[in-house]
């Protein structure tokens, strides 16, 4: 039964819809349209239909398979592509994707092949190399890139696009941003293209664009984590209206016995690999849960009980439930960062138990005062 469950992941879908439509309004203030990147979800299409209900019509997701998935499902919406395309799912990828990411003249070179092949025009926004250094073309190689790209058919550029803070953790400043915008508005020149969507970045250009009085050619922007989990990605900080709640890790006790605080015997590393120490605090209280490295990072776990993390395995985390009056069976549940989410949400031991409406949050089975 999916209500009780363990280990479960409840995601709270109208919290969801609030934030995107939030953001949307928002961005709206200065010209810049939302595209509500739903990766997070792997493949999730109740969250797909949470943004859509925010009035959001353009989706974005990094896998070509949910985007396939999404389509068949019959999604009122276009889907745009985030990960540059491989050489070996182009077939795939003019078949179910509105829009992609590009940054490569072969790639490019067999979406227009196979575009033709199957009678359509396929959209691209071309990625741009800002620094933060992962896809993008050089900035002074993008002329004749561009220039080779216009002599295809079949594909069609309809903008020009730039990512931050994802590999390189580089922060999208105001001066970035505007060397961004003069380099499109230069392309526009030279080639009198129009490139209708100037695809700014993601949510680590939030505090770019509140402090900004001149968004320059940016009008799109592509978030994921600020509509899951309503954080801008530079600080981490939550944004001032949004929930940051939207989804809850629940697990359940399955051992709880006073143990002592620190391993004893002959020491060795662990099953990673890892030489552990633990801080001597006599005899403790010692609760394991039911989940593990292998559904979720662990590292991006915060208990919402007073129990401190010792440690994990690949099925178990160990806590310290010294504070808290905890029995066998009880829950016990976390709030996920973007690594954690994304990893319980891939986990197919992972139940995913999604709550239309507003709920009371369930914090674990016993409430915080009488731990
Ligand atoms: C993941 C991704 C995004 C969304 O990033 P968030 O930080 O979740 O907003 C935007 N663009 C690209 C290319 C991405 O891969």
């Amino acid at each position: 039964m999916i209500e009780q469950s363990t280990p479960r992941i409840e995601i709270h879908l109208n919290k969801i819809t609030h934030n995107a439509k939030m953001l949307k309004r928002l961005f709206a203030q200065k010209g810049v349209k939302i595209t509500g990147v739903i990766k997070g979800g792997a493949g999730s299409i109740e969250i797909a239909r949470a943004v859509l209900n925010a009035g959001i019509h353009s989706l974005a997701d990094s896998r070509i398979k949910n985007i396939k998935k999404f389509k068949k499902a019959g999604l009122n919406s276009s889907f745009m592509l985030l990960r540059i395309p491989a050489l070996s799912e182009v077939s795939e990828v003019v078949q179910y994707a509105d829009i992609s990411l590009n940054s490569d003249l072969d790639v490019i070179h067999a979406l227009s092949r196979e575009a033709k092949r199957q009678n359509k025009i396929h959209k691209i926004i071309l990625m741009v190399e800002m620094g933060d250094l992962r896809e993008g073309i050089l900035p002074e190689e993008l002329p004749l890139f561009l220039q080779e790209v216009l002599k295809l058919e079949g594909v069609e550029v309809i903008g020009l696009g730039t990512n931050f803070a994802c590999f390189g953790g580089i922060v999208p400043t105001d001066k970035k941003m505007k060397e961004f915008s003069m380099l499109v508005r230069k392309i526009r020149k030279v080639f009198h293209l129009e490139l209708p969507i100037i695809s700014g970045g993601n949510s680590a250009n939030y505090n770019w664009f509140i402090r900004t009085n001149d968004v320059g050619e940016v009008n799109n922007l592509r978030l994921g984590e600020s509509i899951l989990l309503g954080k801008e990605t530079v600080d981490g900080t939550v944004i001032p209206g949004l929930y940051n709640d939207a989804f809850r890790l629940v697990t359940e006790i399955i051992e709880l016995k006073r143990k002592s605080s620190v391993p004893y015997g002959q020491s060795a590393q662990n099953a990673f690999g890892e030489k552990v120490h633990f801080k001597d605090k006599g005899m403790i209280k010692r609760g394991i849960v039911n989940i593990g490295r292998q559904d979720v990072i662990v590292s991006g776990l915060r208990p919402l009980l007073p129990v401190d993390i010792l440690g994990s395995s690949s099925d178990h985390i160990v806590l310290d439930t010294s504070k808290c009056k905890l029995k066998l069976g009880d829950t016990v549940s976390f709030s996920v960062d973007y690594g954690a989410m994304l990893s319980a949400m891939t986990s197919p031991y992972v139940v995913k138990k999604y709550i239309p409406t507003d709920h009371e949050f369930h914090y674990g089975t016993v409430q915080a005062t009488v731990c």
